[in-house]
């Protein structure tokens, strides 16, 4: 069999003015082709497909089309997802005939002049190949699902848990996919919308209500080798979409009936769980602080959750930065930031130098204002770092200032790359996070990178693009009502 595989993702965040470029992609490196192959084997959703093709024991001629992915953040340009549409378009026509596409996406990407940008991608794949040639979707499962979605793939398969796994995402998408082709399963899918959207605080699959939710799905894949994949699709809270909301999916081997009976029991279980979804852990800023100050010992990790990068918030939160130089904190502590504009300031002013001048709030001004520090330049580098830890090829953060503002040293760059997430970040820039007593790390689920060098993490409750007061975000097109915003007295709405 011939199967092409597509691999583009981005998540959207509509709170976060700053759009997506084609920058934004470039930064993580695009790969078309063999390249595509080469570049991730053994890692991600594309790496995920490889192995299951190797494992599959079948004659398989793969045709790899593109790999684009950039960091979370606002609405993609048009320009970008015009570039991403003739991609697939030229890819799929040069192909010749394939039996199947794996079509790995991120599931809630938004385009300055588009809601559903995957709809339109699948829509676009399904035009070229015809109503007979099988789809399969690997979505994150903060995706967003949506009637054509569901309407034009064969199947959809999400995230199993949070963090992350693309690999096994990319693989359970692909092993599907081959039996589909191979004739060995002939999927129905059905799905169910839920009227509520959460904060990301509960988020986490391995606790709470999240695990609960998760670990039925796979009870039920495993009480039945019909039931081909159960995929809970926990929407990420940023994305201000017509069709917005929670949904889960069951892809069941040709029994409707059954199909359409799980997802009612699937989603009825999220919707039982509302409530629980909605508690927050998250601690005043001026909390936070004190207790990474007074722990005994660090790296305190304390979770930005208002600017959380990546979930796609603009960077340049100043927020727990102020709490530390307001509150004369003597520990030591690490803060990244994305902001062009104070990197561009501080280059000109050059190593040694010493500067005060506004940062953080260039962005996101409907959250933070600027914040007027002195600091030293310690130094500068031109962004470009590897990261084994992010399983992924080199990424270019832009230009990068290590800038030191009393207790604090502070990686400021112009691109997103993983902000301060990975250690070894800071380590590219000379700057080694163990002899810092807390970090602030611009995520608030994604703390793998830093467990193995810090203690347990403090969930800081901070406003921004990201934040866990979901109902204080500026909503325009979600459907209402919606539950938390609103009561809501049933899911179907
Ligand atoms: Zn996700």
């Amino acid at each position: 069999m011939r199967l092409a595989v597509i691999h583009i993702g981005q998540e959207t965040n509509d709170f976060n003015p700053v759009p997506t470029t084609m920058r934004d992609y470039e930064s993580f490196g695009l790969f078309e082709g063999e390249a595509v192959f080469e570049q991730f084997r053994g890692v991600g959703q594309v790496g995920g497909y490889l192995a299951a093709v190797d494992e599959a024991g079948r004659q398989i001629r793969s045709v790899p089309i593109i790999r684009g992915w950039a960091t979370a953040g606002g609405r993609i340009t048009t320009e970008a997802r015009l570039f991403f549409e003739d991609k697939i378009r030229a890819g799929l026509q040069a192909a010749g005939k394939i039996d199947g596409l794996a079509l790995q996406l991120h599931g809630a990407c938004a385009a300055e002049d588009m809601d559903d940008v995957e709809g339109a991608q699948i829509e676009l794949c399904r035009s070229i190949l015809g109503p007979g040639v099988p789809i399969v979707v690997s979505l994150d499962h903060h995706a967003n699902i949506t009637r054509k979605m569901v309407g034009l793939s064969t199947a959809i398969v999400a995230h199993r848990t949070q963090p992350h796994d693309p690999f096994d995402t990319g693989k359970i998408g692909a092993e599907l996919l081959i039996r589909i082709v191979a004739g060995e399963v002939k999927p129905v899918m059905a799905w169910r919308k839920l009227r509520l959207i959460s904060h990301q605080e509960q988020f986490l699959t391995s606790k709470g209500p999240m695990k609960v939710w998760f670990d039925r799905a796979r009870a039920m894949e495993a009480a039945d080798p019909r039931v081909l994949h159960v995929g809970n699709c926990p929407m990420q809270p940023w994305l201000d979409v017509a069709e917005g909301g929670w949904a889960s999916i069951v892809v069941v081997d040709g029994d409707r009936a059954l199909a359409e009976k799980l997802a009612d029991e699937i989603a009825g279980l999220a919707w039982s769980m509302r409530a629980e979804f909605q508690k927050k852990d998250a601690v005043p800023i001026d909390v936070a602080v004190r207790m990474a100050d007074e722990a005994p010992s660090g790296v305190v990790c304390l979770s930005d959750t208002g600017d959380t990068v990546f979930g796609g918030a603009a960077g340049d939160s100043n927020l727990i930065l102020e709490s530390i130089l307001r509150l004369g904190i003597k520990s030591t502590g690490l803060i990244p930031m994305i902001e062009p504009v104070t990197v561009a300031r501080l280059i000109e002013a050059g190593v040694r130098a010493t500067v005060t001048l506004p940062i953080g709030g260039h962005a996101a001004t409907a959250f933070f204002r600027p914040l007027e520090v002195t600091g030293t330049v310690r130094r500068i580098g031109d962004g470009r770092v590897r990261l084994e830890e992010h399983r992924a090829p080199g990424i270019d953060m832009g230009r990068t200032v290590v800038f030191e503002v009393g207790p604090v040293t502070m990686l400021i760059s112009e691109l997103r790359g993983v902000a301060g997430n990975v250690p070894a970040v800071y380590r590219a820039f000379g700057v080694e996070p163990i002899e810092y007593k807390m970090a602030v790390l611009k995520t608030a689920s994604n703390f793998q990178y830093f467990a193995p060098i810090s203690s347990p993490v403090i969930r800081v409750d901070t406003r921004g693009p990201g934040q866990s007061d979901v109902a204080g975000l500026p909503w325009k097109r979600i459907p209402r009502p919606i539950y938390p915003l609103e009561e809501v007295g049933s899911w179907r709405g």
